[in-house]
């Protein structure tokens, strides 16, 4: 009796200590350990959120940072009235853990809520639902079930939802299911493997598919492998809530007010409309559009010293010359500038054809000044590639190639390396991060064909002359026959 009496106190008094220390634990990690409450945020003026660098995300889009989710976290801060601060994760799962150790206020990401992860963090109310989608080549046979991954190569990213979907189909219903989980590579990186027929299969979410299909003309979806699911951001789990209240109030005015639809529709509404163009349409356009442009680019050209066929050339891949042209991103006018680049060459509205033209001319006179170094035609054609992504993700491209042996200067070379800066490996070692840089280079390429065509175009006449009944053509010894149409 006396024996159990004390084994009963000794236990109460170890419950004791037991409930005392996860008091402690928990007032430590509601009260010091996370510095991002509504309060913090407020009284610090800034709202630290962790993101993932990708297309759908957070990226550096010509001269300004692009994304969804950075566009709505910076959304959020205005709000709130305070300055957003954004940091990288290398993985899913650093970003997770990020925002468990309440070292950042939120994860804005694109990240599935999911039972494993529910578990982890509180989820603020989804603002888009996704499903899972197989992807595959579209030239190869398209599958129609499940059973078609197996004895094939299907890649995802690792401690994604798409992961964690396929670990569910292997334990209820297909064990013999294998698939290779990637830490070092990010959906876009993915589907170009899918496209250039390095792998078999991958799974994105539609709403990066729908991103990504219009820069991977072959690659196509055969079938979702989930039900619809939720997309939200993550906040700590230890914590007051009273930040996630906030973004709780901030959603249902995004929604309220059409906010939200609007930036969906910006990024995931339509595909890019300027790609594969062919000679003949441009011939046709440069006929019925350019004449009336071809005073204005002559006069910026005359300015800057440039060649207006250039010039034009820029305008065609841009807009089309389309005056009232606009993009997804919100880049606008017939040389589709930025309003950051509209405001750094004094152009008062974007809309206007001829401001339009004189600020892009000035914007790549400026470009080509900062390749000063280099000599032509690089310097043109980085210049270029400069004006579609970017000058600070081509300086990346220029570093890649230098340590990799290659001549930072030459354009050849460069262009190899953009495409690198998609891929995870290469491009979290630069100071600009992820881009989407085979983009340049089709750029670069269109440019130069459009550039041979308008020279081509511009000739003088050529001269027929009447030889019995055949007709003879002569003409000047620079005249050619065929468009050409520059490789490189
Ligand atoms: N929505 C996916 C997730 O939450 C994104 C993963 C990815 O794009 O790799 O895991």
């Amino acid at each position: 009796m006396q024996h159990f009496h004390v084994s009963k106190q000794q236990w109460l008094i170890k419950l004791f200590f037991a409930l005392c220390l996860l008091a402690v634990v928990l007032i430590l990690a509601i009260g010091s350990g996370n510095k991002h409450q509504y309060k913090d945020v407020i009284e610090s003026g800034v709202l630290k959120i962790i993101t993932r660098n990708s297309p759908t995300t957070y990226f550096q889009d010509r001269d300004q940072i692009s994304g969804f989710e950075y566009e709505l976290a910076q959304k959020f801060a205005d709000y709130l009235g305070v300055e957003l601060q954004v940091q990288v994760a290398d993985s899913l799962e650093d970003l997770i853990t990020e925002v468990q150790s309440g070292n950042v206020a939120l994860a804005a990401a694109g990240l599935t809520i999911t039972d494993q992860r529910q578990s982890r963090v509180t989820f603020a109310d989804s603002y888009m639902d996704v499903t899972q989608q197989l992807i595959y080549r579209s030239d190869r046979k398209k599958p129609k079930s499940l059973e078609a991954l197996l004895n094939s190569t299907l890649v995802v990213t690792a401690h994604s939802s798409h992961a964690q979907s396929l670990l569910h189909l292997q334990k209820t219903s297909m064990p013999q299911l294998t698939w290779i989980e990637r830490d070092d590579a990010e959906v876009s990186e993915l589907v170009q493997m899918v496209e250039n027929g390095e792998i078999d299969f991958t799974i994105v979410d539609s709403n990066e598919f729908n991103a990504l299909s219009g820069f991977y003309p072959r690659v196509k979806a055969a079938f979702n492998v989930s039900e619809p699911e939720q997309l939200a951001w993550a906040f700590a789990k230890f914590s007051d809530n009273s930040l996630l209240e906030e973004a709780r109030e901030f959603f249902s005015l995004m929604r309220e007010t059409g906010l939200l639809a609007q930036l969906q529709e910006r990024y995931y509404g339509h595909l890019n409309q300027f790609d594969n163009v062919g000679t003949l349409t441009f011939l046709r356009q440069a006929d019925e559009r350019l004449s009336k442009y071809q005073p204005l680019f002559e006069k910026s050209a005359k300015e800057h010293e440039l060649d207006w066929r250039l010039l034009a050339s820029i305008g065609y891949q841009e807009s089309h010359w389309r005056a009232l042209a606009r993009s997804r991103t919100g880049v606008r006018g017939l040389m589709m500038l930025t309003l950051t680049t509209a405001k750094e060459v004094g152009i008062k509205n974007r809309l206007n054809a001829e401001q339009s033209i004189t600020g892009g001319s000035a914007y790549f006179a400026k470009l080509k000044k900062r390749f000063k170094k280099i000599n032509e035609p690089d310097r043109t054609w980085l210049a270029l590639a400069a004006y579609n992504v970017g000058a600070g993700h081509v300086r990346d491209a220029q570093k890649i190639t230098e340590s990799q042996g290659g001549d930072p200067d030459r354009w050849m070379d460069v262009k190899e390396r953009l495409p690198l800066l998609t891929k995870k490996k290469y491009y979290k070692n630069t100071q600009y991060g992820y881009a989407r840089g085979y983009e340049p280079v089709n750029y670069v390429q269109n440019i130069r064909k459009f550039y041979d065509l308008l020279v081509w175009r511009d000739q003088p006449e050529p001269v027929y002359t009447m030889v019995g009944k055949d007709t003879i053509f002569t003409a000047s010894s620079d005249y050619k026959m065929i468009p050409p149409l520059t490789v490189n």
